[in-house]
């Protein structure tokens, strides 16, 4: 699916030629998980994977949404009626962005918009903020807004913390719009700062796969909730204002404070260890030693299973299945209890391992898989 083709459709569904057309990447965090709302760093990199949109203006009030994605027609909606949590289809997204950016006092008098995606939804690897974050470009640009890329991102997360009534961190939408090709983006999620680190694996004769397990455990919103809440009480109880000004070697007298809390303690242990893990790989990859990463993003993958509890017995699989199979490390990725590993392995180890956790789901009867190279890819920008 390119860029014409998008244009041709929306020109079908809405009569004339968009003013232009706009792409945002899905993403995936190479480390630095349940991170971002205590503060801390996270590690994510752009897929080639990405939402389209062509857009035009229009000066009536109005919004009119299609995908290609879903069923059903063009969906119309008055801007002056917008309001957070009134809409629980997908057009919420798009529309949660326009009414962030009205609210935050930009002259938007209405749009057509037509999306096309790759990203796969639901599958950890933030569909929601390539779609919100392609719409933002897109005003952005039409309208002259002159919002800077840290901006739309925290405007997207708005639209969707507030708008959709989903709470997620920072890392999503920034990741989308900031990512750059052939590097990871280390973002510091307390000031936004951000610093593009070299990550070319196919330089390096090394491939990253990205196995979705094609699993949501349903309980997954009220876990994450729950965890977030765990956190916010470990900070109170040390006296922070987030569990990032927890210093790594401060953590033993840390936890020790924590008495007999038995599962703050395991959600602290995680969050400060895992940000040393992203220090480590930030690290690693500077001095130009990716392979080393393997051991640190394995680490990973074990603070999220028996620290934070988020895993799975289908991400376990992805994980002990890679690294019996020669992988140099693997980790699941995302919110938890489902969605996406990660898997770091020499180009010609792939093959053979993506055979192997293909038929080791088979063996335990599992949804077969979706393995897919993830490419460090461009963040968002205009393609016409
Ligand atoms: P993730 O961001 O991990 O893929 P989310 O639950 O946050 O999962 O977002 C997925 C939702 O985003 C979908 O259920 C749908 O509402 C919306 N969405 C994503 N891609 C598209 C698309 N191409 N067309 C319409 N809606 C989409
Ligand atoms: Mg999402």
């Amino acid at each position: 699916m390119g860029a014409q083709q998008v244009a041709d459709r929306f020109a079908a569904l809405y009569g004339a030629e968009p003013e232009g057309v706009w792409a945002a990447p899905g993403r995936v965090n190479l480390i630095g998980e349940h991170t971002d709302y205590n503060d801390g760093f996270v590690m994510p990199f752009a897929l080639p994977h990405q939402a389209l949109a062509a857009v035009s203006r229009r000066t009536d009030g109005i919004l009119r949404l299609h995908s290609a994605d879903v069923e059903g027609g063009i969906a119309e909606l008055r801007l002056d009626a917008l309001a957070p949590e009134s809409d629980r289809e997908w057009t919420a997204y798009p529309a949660g962005v326009l009414w962030a950016l009205r609210e935050a006092g930009h002259q938007i008098t209405g749009a057509d918009v037509h999306l096309s995606s790759t990203v796969p939804t639901g599958a950890g690897l933030s569909s929601s903020a390539a779609l919100e974050i392609v719409v933002a470009l897109a005003l952005n640009d039409l309208y002259d807004l002159g919002l800077p890329r840290w901006k739309l991102a925290r405007l997207c997360q708005r639209a969707e913390n507030v708008y959709v009534g989903a709470p997620t961190g920072i890392m999503d939408q920034t990741a989308s719009a900031c990512c750059e090709q052939g590097h990871a983006l280390f973002l510091d999620t307390r000031d936004l700062s951000q610093q593009q680190i070299p990550f070319d694996l196919a330089a390096e004769g090394l491939r990253l796969l990205v196995v979705d397990t094609r699993v949501k455990h349903a309980h997954s919103g009220g876990e994450y909730g729950r965890r977030r809440a765990g956190c916010e009480k470990g900070a109170a109880l040390l006296g922070v204002d987030a569990l990032r000004d927890i210093p790594y070697d401060e953590l033993d007298a840390a936890l020790a404070r924590l008495g007999d809390e038995e599962e703050v303690v395991r959600l602290v242990r995680h969050v400060v260890t895992e940000d040393q893990r992203v220090e480590r790989t930030v690290a690693l990859l500077r001095a130009g030693d990716p392979r080393s990463i393997g051991p640190v993003l394995t680490e990973g993958h074990a603070s999220l299973r028996d620290d934070f509890r988020i895993s799975c017995p289908e991400l376990d699989l992805v994980v002990d299945t890679a690294l019996a199979h020669g992988a140099l490390g693997a980790r699941m990725t995302g919110g938890g209890f489902g969605g996406s590993a990660i898997v770091l392995a020499e180009a010609t180890d792939v093959d053979t391992l993506t055979k192997t956790i293909e038929e080791a789901f088979a063996a335990a009867s599992f949804t077969p898989p979706r393995v897919f190279e993830a490419v460090p890819s461009a963040g968002a920008r205009r393609l016409v």
